[in-house]
């Protein structure tokens, strides 16, 4: 166990009305400060002589006796709790200001306040959690969808600890071998393990080269898919927007040109977010406040992880407007789907016909025919802009995902080293170097799940999660 001498205390329920509020206390001195607030109804009862796991009924009091609240002690021993080290929770009202005198009474019998992210920091110093793992509590509280909740749950229960602990063991290995023929070359010669060493390490860099690039689908469903609702004027962006959105959110007019700021909604399916945005339709115009409106569509264009782009049946389908085939040009490799809107008035044989042929001219993308004001093809839309990300596998997907940008960073450094190793093996270097490259992957590796940082660093990561946590 780690030398963590504080016994720290917080309200660990977030200090706001409600209900209950819970205090947590944790530390070699935890019962013994517990004690001293803590009153049974017979007045003799100690927490300090109870039994772990167990629940006690009682006041919370003050130094001069007097009671502050009734309250239930919930007492944990050392190591099978949060933090390993010695826990009572007290459960009080939820009112600030009695809540506050608590937690007073607390620090004057002895507790010290405890720093934002310590009870965690306290479970990682003494090995119940690895870095990454702790990193993930910080995710599961600020989870804000379905997939951000899962992908930080699976964290937590330590799958990118996993991988990383097998990358490492298969780094070790090799430099192992390669060490061994160095120091003892009678027995053993590195010419004769070359080949699968080298294979080993071509294998464990596709492994982690997967991993590293997990992380811009798995940041962006976990922030949300910044999704862009681009097309002329009058396509139909403003009903997508209220469509999806469920109410009047963007003005719908017959006049052209009317959205001509940004509109943005958040709205959730399939357990992902989508950050809507509604721009101004895109079209040449003299209009100077129009003229910005599209010159921030485009712009909010160039940053959407999604493109929907509208185009109006009813319109002259002759040829597409010079408008249409720039922009879908210009939107080439992105992921973007093509809406035929008003559908309702075009008729279901003309639709099919005019969606065959747009297929035909734009054939990067995807093309669905909808109604933005009847809502038709919408629930075929959503499923095909979730099935954009991740292939839609998200709920039920068991594949580990990247979301921390550290531990982005950590992997991408050991890549580095992994392919100096690889081109140092191709180039016939002596192997005392490659053992060299090899470590530094090994050592960046570590500090993803804590093994090789620095006290200050581990500080640095702590100070950011939230009070009582
Ligand atoms: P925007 O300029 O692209 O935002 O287009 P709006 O959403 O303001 O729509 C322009 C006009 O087209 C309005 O009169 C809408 O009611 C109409 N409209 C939009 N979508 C549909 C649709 O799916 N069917 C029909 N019949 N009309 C639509």
């Amino acid at each position: 166990m780690a030398d963590y001498e504080r016994t720290i205390a917080a309200v660990s329920s977030g200090l706001t009305e409600s209900g209950i509020s819970v205090i947590r206390i944790s530390g070699p001195r935890a019962l013994e400060v517990a004690d001293r607030v803590y009153r049974s109804p017979g007045g003799r009862k100690k927490l300090s002589e109870q039994k772990t796991h167990t629940i006690h009924y009682g006041h919370a009091v003050a130094a001069d006796g007097s009671v502050l609240d009734e309250v239930l002690a919930s007492v944990m021993r050392a190591p099978k709790t949060y933090t390993r080290e010695d826990t009572v929770e007290l459960n009080c009202h939820g009112g600030v200001l009695v809540t506050r005198k608590v937690l007073e009474a607390l620090f004057r019998a002895g507790a010290e306040p405890a720093e934002p992210g310590e009870f965690t920091k306290m479970a990682y110093l003494n090995g119940r959690i690895d870095l990454s793992q702790a990193e993930a509590v910080m995710d599961v509280i600020r989870a804000q969808n379905d997939f951000a909740l899962s992908s930080s749950e699976s964290q937590l229960s330590g799958s990118i600890s996993r991988k990383v602990r097998h990358f490492r063991d298969i780094i070790l290995d090799v430099t192992a071998q390669i060490e061994a023929a160095l120091d003892d070359p009678e027995h053993y010669s590195v010419d004769s393990f070359r080949e699968s060493a080298q294979q080993s390490i071509r294998e464990v860099r596709a492994e982690m080269a997967q991993l590293s690039e997990s992380f811009y689908d798995g940041k962006v469903l976990k922030e949300g898919i910044r999704t862009v609702i681009l097309g002329r004027p009058n396509a139909g962006k403003s009903s997508l927007l209220n469509t999806f959105y469920g109410g009047d959110r963007a003005i719908v007019t017959e006049v052209p040109g009317t959205t001509r700021d940004l509109l943005e909604e958040s709205v959730r399916w399939s357990g992902l977010s989508f950050l809507l945005t509604d721009t101004a339709g895109l079209r040449e115009t003299e209009d100077k406040v129009e003229k910005i409106g599209v010159d921030r569509a485009r712009n909010a264009a160039r940053q959407a992880d999604l493109i929907l782009y509208l185009i109006d049946s009813t319109e002259s389908r002759e040829d597409f407007s010079s408008e249409d085939r720039d922009a879908l040009a210009s939107l080439s490799g992105r992921k973007c789907i093509v809406l035929l809107n008003k559908t309702d008035l075009a008729g279901e044989a003309c639709a099919v016909e005019e969606e065959k042929r747009l297929r035909e001219i734009f054939p990067d993308f995807p093309v669905l025919s909808i109604s933005a004001r009847e809502g038709l093809g919408i629930e075929k839309l959503k499923k095909r802009m979730a099935e954009l990300f991740l292939n839609g596998k998200i709920a039920y997907n068991n594949e580990v995902i990247l979301t921390n940008e550290r531990q982005k960073m950590c992997l991408d450094d050991a890549l580095q080293s992994i392919d100096l190793v690889l081109d140092n093996f191709d180039a016939g270097i002596p192997e005392d170097l490659l053992t060299v490259d090899l470590m530094d992957a090994y050592r960046s590796l570590g500090k993803i799940i804590g093994e090789e940082v620095e006290d200050d660093l581990a500080d640095r990561i702590f100070e950011k999660f939230c009070m009582g946590k």
